[in-house]
């Protein structure tokens, strides 16, 4: 919904530089958000942002490391002055470190935790504040299937279960406030990640989406459009009444 007030809205989304997160932040961009497409790499978010402003939006491009308490309070500093205070934040950035039980390191453990539950916390901390004072706010957290759980994911499901408490929690503190949270949790989706899981078992990116839509009801991956599409209803003023949910996107009921 595009109207005078989601205009002057500012969002954020993280891991926006490609992939899923860059769908969001086109599509919120699309629907009249100004958005801070924030990653690791400042460069690595020109083109969406490029993409934005030629179809006639307004972005920022803005590095952002989401596990590091310090980086995360300049890149909202940095977005308050150069685009507006947030009241929309995606907490999209993500990792994986697959492995089983047995074989899986404390590394593997602690920084799929740190991107995903650490960064989660320290963005909504972070812009928590002007969506209070705003009396209006959006947080739309990326969990995933693999929170019922997922062979060689016990970080990654532990992570996407913990962000569903996350968002439950959230929307309890802040509803007050006119601050929904909602969780989304993508099924198999085609991006980097999922090309690179198909590396890992040793299939080609083809065959591994095959393999998958034979599994999913209605006979096709997902395409970062789908999550989009979701986190725009979410993000828009019509989901006004809808908070702590967890919505999966996924082809069927589960994936
Ligand atoms: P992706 O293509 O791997 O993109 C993830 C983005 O997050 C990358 O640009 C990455 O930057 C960035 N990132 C990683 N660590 C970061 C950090 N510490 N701070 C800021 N940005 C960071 O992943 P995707 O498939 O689009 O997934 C997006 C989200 O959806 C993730 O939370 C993922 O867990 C979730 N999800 C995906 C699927 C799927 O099937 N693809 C399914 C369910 C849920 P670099 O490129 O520099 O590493």
């Amino acid at each position: 919904m595009t109207t005078a007030t989601t205009t002057s809205r500012t969002a954020v989304v993280t891991g926006a530089a490609r992939g899923i997160g860059a769908s969001i932040a086109r599509r919120l961009a699309a629907d009249g958000l100004a958005v801070a497409v924030a990653d690791l790499e400042e460069s690595a978010c020109y083109s969406v942002v490029e993409e934005i402003q030629a179809a006639g939006g307004r972005a920022l491009a803005v590095r952002v490391d989401v596990r590091d308490e310090d980086a995360v309070h300049d890149a909202i500093e940095r977005i308050v002055s150069e685009l507006g205070e947030p009241t929309v934040l995606v907490n999209n950035a993500g990792i994986i470190r697959d492995n089983l039980l047995f074989r899986m390191t404390v590394e593997e453990w602690d920084a799929v935790m740190d991107v995903h539950l650490r960064g989660s916390f320290l963005m909504a901390r972070a812009t928590q504040g002007f969506m209070t004072k705003a009396g209006w706010g959006r947080i739309v957290n990326l969990s995933s299937t693999s929170a019922l759980g997922n062979r060689g994911q016990v970080n990654y499901s532990a992570a996407k279960a913990g962000l569903q408490g996350f968002t439950k929690t959230l929307a309890l503190e802040l509803g007050k406030f006119g601050v929904t949270a909602n969780a989304i949790a993508p099924g198999f989706i085609e991006t980097d990640m999922t090309a690179a899981t198909a590396a890992r078992i040793g299939l080609s990116f083809e065959e591994f989406k095959t393999a998958a839509a034979e599994e999913i009801p209605v006979g096709r991956v997902g395409v970062p459009e789908d999550v989009a599409n979701a986190v725009s209803f979410f993000v828009s003023d019509r989901a006004g009444f809808v908070s702590g949910q967890v919505l999966y996107v996924a082809g069927g009921p589960k994936a």
